[in-house]
Protein backbone atom coordinates (compact mmCIF):
# COMPACT_ATOMS: atom_id res chain seq x y z
CA UNK A 1 0.00 0.00 0.00
CA UNK A 2 2.48 2.22 -0.82
CA UNK A 3 1.52 5.67 -2.42
CA UNK A 4 4.40 5.70 -4.56
CA UNK A 5 3.19 2.60 -6.31
CA UNK A 6 -0.57 4.11 -6.72
CA UNK A 7 -2.17 6.00 -9.93
CA UNK A 8 -4.18 8.90 -8.55
CA UNK A 9 -7.65 7.55 -9.36
CA UNK A 10 -6.71 4.45 -6.94
CA UNK A 11 -5.84 7.22 -4.07
CA UNK A 12 -8.56 9.12 -4.89
CA UNK A 13 -10.69 5.97 -4.58
CA UNK A 14 -9.08 5.23 -1.34
CA UNK A 15 -10.15 8.83 0.17
CA UNK A 16 -13.89 7.76 -0.77
CA UNK A 17 -13.86 5.45 2.45
CA UNK A 18 -10.35 6.30 4.25
CA UNK A 19 -8.00 9.83 5.43
CA UNK A 20 -5.28 7.96 7.13
CA UNK A 21 -2.05 7.97 6.13
CA UNK A 22 1.23 6.25 7.65
CA UNK A 23 4.63 8.57 6.76
CA UNK A 24 7.87 7.20 7.72
CA UNK A 25 10.42 9.31 8.99
CA UNK A 26 14.25 8.88 9.73
CA UNK A 27 17.78 9.73 9.08
CA UNK A 28 20.69 9.63 7.04
CA UNK A 29 23.40 9.39 10.08
CA UNK A 30 26.43 7.22 10.80
CA UNK A 31 25.64 3.94 13.76
CA UNK A 32 28.79 3.31 14.72
CA UNK A 33 31.46 1.30 12.98
CA UNK A 34 29.29 -1.77 11.71
CA UNK A 35 25.58 0.09 11.76
CA UNK A 36 24.30 1.40 8.55
CA UNK A 37 24.19 4.44 7.92
CA UNK A 38 20.36 4.42 6.56
CA UNK A 39 18.88 2.34 9.90
CA UNK A 40 16.74 5.35 11.48
CA UNK A 41 14.98 5.70 7.32
CA UNK A 42 15.18 1.89 6.71
CA UNK A 43 13.83 0.80 10.02
CA UNK A 44 10.98 3.02 10.05
CA UNK A 45 10.31 2.31 6.45
CA UNK A 46 10.34 -1.07 6.77
CA UNK A 47 7.63 -1.19 9.90
CA UNK A 48 5.56 1.39 8.11
CA UNK A 49 5.50 -0.98 5.08
CA UNK A 50 4.36 -4.52 7.20
CA UNK A 51 1.66 -2.06 8.82
CA UNK A 52 0.15 -0.58 6.07
CA UNK A 53 0.02 -3.47 4.70
CA UNK A 54 -1.78 -5.35 7.46
CA UNK A 55 -4.03 -2.63 7.72
CA UNK A 56 -4.49 -1.55 4.43
CA UNK A 57 -3.49 1.55 4.86
CA UNK A 58 -1.53 3.80 2.61
CA UNK A 59 2.15 4.63 3.15
CA UNK A 60 3.66 8.20 1.83
CA UNK A 61 6.82 7.98 0.74
CA UNK A 62 9.97 7.85 3.65
CA UNK A 63 11.08 11.43 4.61
CA UNK A 64 14.84 9.59 4.88
CA UNK A 65 16.78 12.91 5.81
CA UNK A 66 16.37 14.04 9.69
CA UNK A 67 18.10 16.39 12.01
CA UNK A 68 21.24 14.37 12.42
CA UNK A 69 23.31 18.19 13.00
CA UNK A 70 25.32 16.18 16.05
CA UNK A 71 26.55 12.92 13.63
CA UNK A 72 28.15 15.47 10.70
CA UNK A 73 31.76 14.76 11.98
CA UNK A 74 30.91 11.03 10.98
CA UNK A 75 31.37 10.44 6.93
CA UNK A 76 28.04 9.35 5.66
CA UNK A 77 26.05 11.63 7.37
CA UNK A 78 24.33 14.75 6.14
CA UNK A 79 21.72 16.52 8.25
CA UNK A 80 18.45 19.12 8.08
CA UNK A 81 18.49 22.08 10.54
CA UNK A 82 14.89 21.74 12.24
CA UNK A 83 13.29 24.89 10.99
CA UNK A 84 14.20 22.92 6.96
CA UNK A 85 12.44 19.62 8.78
CA UNK A 86 9.44 21.22 10.54
CA UNK A 87 8.73 23.30 6.96
CA UNK A 88 9.27 19.57 4.78
CA UNK A 89 6.92 17.89 7.55
CA UNK A 90 4.44 21.11 7.18
CA UNK A 91 4.80 21.28 3.11
CA UNK A 92 3.94 17.41 2.75
CA UNK A 93 1.08 17.53 5.45
CA UNK A 94 -0.60 20.10 3.65
CA UNK A 95 -0.04 18.89 0.44
CA UNK A 96 -1.55 15.88 1.31
CA UNK A 97 -4.69 17.32 3.39
CA UNK A 98 -5.67 19.05 0.23
CA UNK A 99 -5.96 16.29 -1.59
CA UNK A 100 -8.12 14.86 1.56
CA UNK A 101 -5.77 13.05 3.91
CA UNK A 102 -6.89 14.43 7.50
CA UNK A 103 -5.17 11.40 9.65
CA UNK A 104 -1.81 11.45 9.76
CA UNK A 105 0.53 8.92 11.60
CA UNK A 106 4.41 9.13 11.61
CA UNK A 107 6.14 5.74 12.14
CA UNK A 108 9.66 7.70 13.50
CA UNK A 109 13.34 6.51 13.59
CA UNK A 110 15.39 8.79 15.28
CA UNK A 111 15.61 10.52 18.29
CA UNK A 112 16.55 13.85 16.75
CA UNK A 113 13.64 14.35 14.75
CA UNK A 114 11.24 14.29 17.98
CA UNK A 115 11.28 17.44 18.66
CA UNK A 116 11.15 18.94 15.23
CA UNK A 117 8.03 16.57 14.84
CA UNK A 118 6.38 18.02 17.49
CA UNK A 119 6.74 21.73 16.78
CA UNK A 120 5.92 20.95 13.09
CA UNK A 121 2.56 19.38 14.45
CA UNK A 122 1.68 22.59 16.67
CA UNK A 123 2.14 24.51 13.86
CA UNK A 124 -0.11 22.96 11.32
CA UNK A 125 -2.85 22.50 13.96
CA UNK A 126 -2.84 26.16 14.29
CA UNK A 127 -3.99 26.68 10.94
CA UNK A 128 -5.29 22.99 10.20
CA UNK A 129 -7.90 22.05 13.25
CA UNK A 130 -9.35 19.65 11.57
CA UNK A 131 -6.52 17.35 11.03
CA UNK A 132 -5.01 15.01 13.40
CA UNK A 133 -1.52 14.24 13.75
CA UNK A 134 0.20 11.57 15.55
CA UNK A 135 4.29 10.33 16.05
CA UNK A 136 5.19 7.40 17.35
CA UNK A 137 8.82 6.77 17.64
CA UNK A 138 9.32 2.74 17.22
CA UNK A 139 12.22 2.39 19.56
CA UNK A 140 10.82 4.33 22.56
CA UNK A 141 7.43 1.89 22.96
CA UNK A 142 7.70 0.23 26.15
CA UNK A 143 6.77 -3.27 23.86
CA UNK A 144 9.84 -2.81 22.30
CA UNK A 145 12.40 -1.50 24.81
CA UNK A 146 10.93 -4.21 27.50
CA UNK A 147 11.97 -6.73 24.98
CA UNK A 148 15.64 -4.44 24.60
CA UNK A 149 16.42 -5.01 28.56
CA UNK A 150 16.10 -8.98 28.15
CA UNK A 151 18.48 -9.02 25.33
CA UNK A 152 20.53 -6.90 25.93
CA UNK A 153 20.63 -5.66 29.48
CA UNK A 154 22.46 -2.64 30.15
CA UNK A 155 24.20 -2.40 27.01
CA UNK A 156 21.83 -1.38 24.08
CA UNK A 157 22.85 2.05 24.27
CA UNK A 158 21.61 4.99 23.20
CA UNK A 159 23.18 5.46 19.68
CA UNK A 160 23.64 2.77 17.41
CA UNK A 161 21.86 0.46 19.40
CA UNK A 162 22.06 -3.25 19.55
CA UNK A 163 18.31 -3.13 19.30
CA UNK A 164 18.17 -1.65 15.92
CA UNK A 165 21.72 -2.79 14.50
CA UNK A 166 19.64 -5.95 15.10
CA UNK A 167 16.75 -5.19 13.30
CA UNK A 168 18.32 -4.12 10.28
CA UNK A 169 20.13 -7.05 10.46
CA UNK A 170 16.92 -8.80 10.42
CA UNK A 171 15.78 -6.99 7.26
CA UNK A 172 18.90 -6.52 5.14
CA UNK A 173 20.84 -9.79 6.36
CA UNK A 174 23.11 -9.08 3.66
CA UNK A 175 24.94 -6.46 5.25
CA UNK A 176 25.21 -8.00 8.94
CA UNK A 177 28.64 -6.89 10.06
CA UNK A 178 30.38 -8.29 12.90
CA UNK A 179 31.96 -6.29 15.83
CA UNK A 180 34.29 -7.12 18.64
CA UNK A 181 32.20 -7.23 21.97
CA UNK A 182 32.90 -4.29 24.35
CA UNK A 183 30.92 -1.61 25.55
CA UNK A 184 31.26 1.95 24.04
CA UNK A 185 31.65 5.08 26.23
CA UNK A 186 28.70 6.76 27.70
CA UNK A 187 30.05 9.82 29.17
CA UNK A 188 27.91 11.76 31.16
CA UNK A 189 27.26 14.95 28.99
CA UNK A 190 25.18 17.86 28.53
CA UNK A 191 22.77 17.83 24.91
CA UNK A 192 22.84 18.46 22.49
CA UNK A 193 26.45 18.95 21.56
CA UNK A 194 27.54 19.68 18.29
CA UNK A 195 29.46 17.47 15.61
CA UNK A 196 32.62 17.98 16.79
CA UNK A 197 32.58 17.35 20.48
CA UNK A 198 30.29 14.17 19.85
CA UNK A 199 33.13 12.97 17.66
CA UNK A 200 35.36 13.36 20.68
CA UNK A 201 33.07 12.28 23.39
CA UNK A 202 32.25 8.79 21.10
CA UNK A 203 34.50 8.03 18.81
CA UNK A 204 33.57 5.43 17.23
CA UNK A 205 29.76 7.02 16.63
CA UNK A 206 28.15 4.49 19.35
CA UNK A 207 26.71 5.82 22.42
CA UNK A 208 27.25 3.08 24.89
CA UNK A 209 26.30 0.05 23.06
CA UNK A 210 27.02 -3.17 22.54
CA UNK A 211 26.41 -4.45 19.06
CA UNK A 212 28.52 -7.86 19.30
CA UNK A 213 25.26 -9.16 20.92
CA UNK A 214 22.79 -8.09 17.79
CA UNK A 215 21.49 -10.77 15.70
CA UNK A 216 19.11 -10.83 13.51
CA UNK A 217 17.20 -13.34 15.01
CA UNK A 218 16.56 -11.05 18.02
CA UNK A 219 16.08 -8.21 14.93
CA UNK A 220 13.23 -10.36 13.97
CA UNK A 221 11.83 -10.25 17.32
CA UNK A 222 12.00 -6.95 17.90
CA UNK A 223 10.54 -5.58 14.53
CA UNK A 224 7.75 -8.16 15.37
CA UNK A 225 6.93 -6.38 18.73
CA UNK A 226 7.33 -2.90 17.33
CA UNK A 227 5.15 -3.92 14.40
CA UNK A 228 1.90 -5.17 16.71
CA UNK A 229 2.24 -2.09 18.91
CA UNK A 230 2.67 -0.10 16.39
CA UNK A 231 -0.79 -1.65 14.82
CA UNK A 232 -2.61 -0.71 18.12
CA UNK A 233 -1.46 2.95 18.67
CA UNK A 234 -2.63 3.48 15.29
CA UNK A 235 -5.85 1.52 15.74
CA UNK A 236 -6.38 3.61 19.23
CA UNK A 237 -5.94 6.68 17.10
CA UNK A 238 -8.31 6.05 14.20
CA UNK A 239 -10.95 4.83 16.87
CA UNK A 240 -10.68 8.12 18.72
CA UNK A 241 -13.38 10.36 17.01
CA UNK A 242 -14.29 8.58 13.85
CA UNK A 243 -11.23 9.62 12.81
CA UNK A 244 -11.04 7.22 9.59
CA UNK A 245 -13.22 8.95 7.85
CA UNK A 246 -13.01 11.71 5.22
CA UNK A 247 -14.24 15.30 6.09
CA UNK A 248 -13.91 17.46 3.06
CA UNK A 249 -11.14 17.87 1.39
CA UNK A 250 -8.56 19.72 3.35
CA UNK A 251 -9.27 23.02 4.80
ZN1 LIG B 1 19.38 5.26 14.94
Amino acid sequence: MQIAHQNWPAVEQYLNSRSVLLIPIGSTEQHGPNGLIGTDHLVAESLARSVGEEMGILVAPTLAYGMSHHHLAFPGSASLSPETLIRVIRDVVTSFARNGFSRFFFINGHGGNVSSIQAAFSDILLDHPSLRLQLASWWLMPEVTDQEKIFFGTENGHHATCGEVAVTWHLYPEDETPIPPGVAPDPETEWPVGPERYRTLFPDGRMGSNPSLSSGEKGKVLFEIARKALVDRIRKFLSRDGADVRKGAGE
